[in-house]
C-alpha cells in the first residue's frame, strides 16, 4: 500500500507509486490548503451490515428483533455466556456511567462521480464519501443522546460539502443520525460475571471506530470467552 501523500508534491513520485485507481495529488480539492491522499479499504455499510447479517445467519445465528433489556440478567437462561455488544445502550444496561454519546449527523446524497473519499477532521468536521448507490456528507460530533436530524445542521453539511467538492449543492435523499458510543478510558473488553453467575464478556465503547476495531475486537472476545469458558463452540 502506498503511504500518505502531499498534495503538492512532485506528481512522478506519487505516481510511481499509486495504485492505478487512486487519485493523483493534483486530484485533491482546492478547497483545501493542504493534504494528503492514500489508500485504505472503504467500508459501504449499508452492503456491510447486510453482508455480515447473512453470514452470521449462515452460521446458525438468530436474531431477535425488536429486543430491549432493561439489565443483562434479562437474556434467555438458554445462554450460559453472554456477550455484550449494546454500544451507547451499555450506559444503562451495564451500567457504565463513563460512556458518553457523540452524536453524528450525516445526510444522504445522489451519487458523486469523485472515486475517492475526502475527509477533514478540522472544525468543522467534514466529509463525502462516496458509495455504491450513494454518497455520505458529513458530519457532526458533538455531546447529545438526541437522535433525530436537525434541518439546519443537514444544510450546513450540504453548503461545507458542496464547496470542498466544488458541485452544486445535491439534493437531500435522506438524513440520518447515530451515537457513537465514546469511552474516555478506551475500549471495554473485558471478562466478568453476571449476578447470577453467568459468563459475559463486555466490548463496547469503541467511539467512532467501531467498524475499523471490530474484526479484531471480535477475535479478542472469542479468546476471553475460551478462557472463561472453555467448553463454548466459538468459531
Ligand atoms: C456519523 C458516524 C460516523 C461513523 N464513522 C465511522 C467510521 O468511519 N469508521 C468506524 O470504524 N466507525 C465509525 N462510526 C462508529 C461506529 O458506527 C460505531 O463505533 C459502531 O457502530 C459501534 O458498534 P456497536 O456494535 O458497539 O454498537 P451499535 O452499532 O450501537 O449496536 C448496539 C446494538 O445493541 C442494541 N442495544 C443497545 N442497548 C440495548 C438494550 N438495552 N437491550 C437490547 N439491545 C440493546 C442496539 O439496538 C444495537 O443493535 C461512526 C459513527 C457515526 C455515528
Amino acid at each position: 500500500m502506498p503511504g500518505p501523500h502531499r498534495r503538492n508534491r512532485n506528481p512522478s513520485v506519487g505516481d510511481a507509486a499509486r495504485r492505478p485507481n487512486s487519485p493523483p495529488a493534483s486530484e485533491i480539492p482546492d478547497a483545501f490548503a493542504n493534504g494528503f491522499r492514500l489508500d485504505v479499504p472503504l467500508t459501504d455499510t449499508t452492503r456491510y451490515l447486510d453482508y455480515l447479517t447473512a453470514r452470521f445467519r449462515a452460521a446458525g445465528g438468530e436474531i431477535e428483533s425488536p429486543l430491549h433489556l432493561d439489565r443483562l440478567e434479562e437474556v434467555s437462561p438458554e445462554f450460559d455466556l453472554i456477550i455484550n455488544c449494546a454500544g451507547i445502550g451499555a450506559k444503562s444496561l451495564v451500567p457504565d456511567p463513563s460512556l458518553e454519546s457523540h452524536r453524528g449527523q450525516v445526510v444522504i446524497v445522489p451519487k458523486i462521480q469523485n472515486r475517492y473519499a475526502i475527509v477533514c477532521d478540522d472544525p468543522p468536521l467534514l466529509y463525502a464519501i462516496p458509495r455504491s448507490h450513494d454518497c455520505v456528507f458529513g458530519g457532526t460530533n458533538e455531546l447529545s443522546h438526541d437522535r433525530s436530524p436537525d434541518p439546519s445542521t443537514s444544510a450546513r453539511i450540504i453548503a461545507e460539502c458542496s464547496r470542498a467538492l466544488g458541485s452544486i449543492p445535491p439534493k437531500i435523499l435522506a438524513e440520518r443520525v447515530g451515537l457513537r458510543p465514546f469511552r474516555a478510558a478506551g475500549i471495554c473488553l473485558e471478562a466478568d460475571r453476571l449476578a447470577d453467575g453467568r459468563f459475559i464478556v463486555h466490548n463496547y465503547g469503541h467511539g467512532g471506530s467501531g467498524f475499523t476495531l471490530s474484526w479484531g475486537c471480535a477475535q479478542e472476545v472469542i479468546a476471553l470467552a475460551r478462557s472463561i469458558s472453555p467448553g463454548c463452540n466459538l468459531a
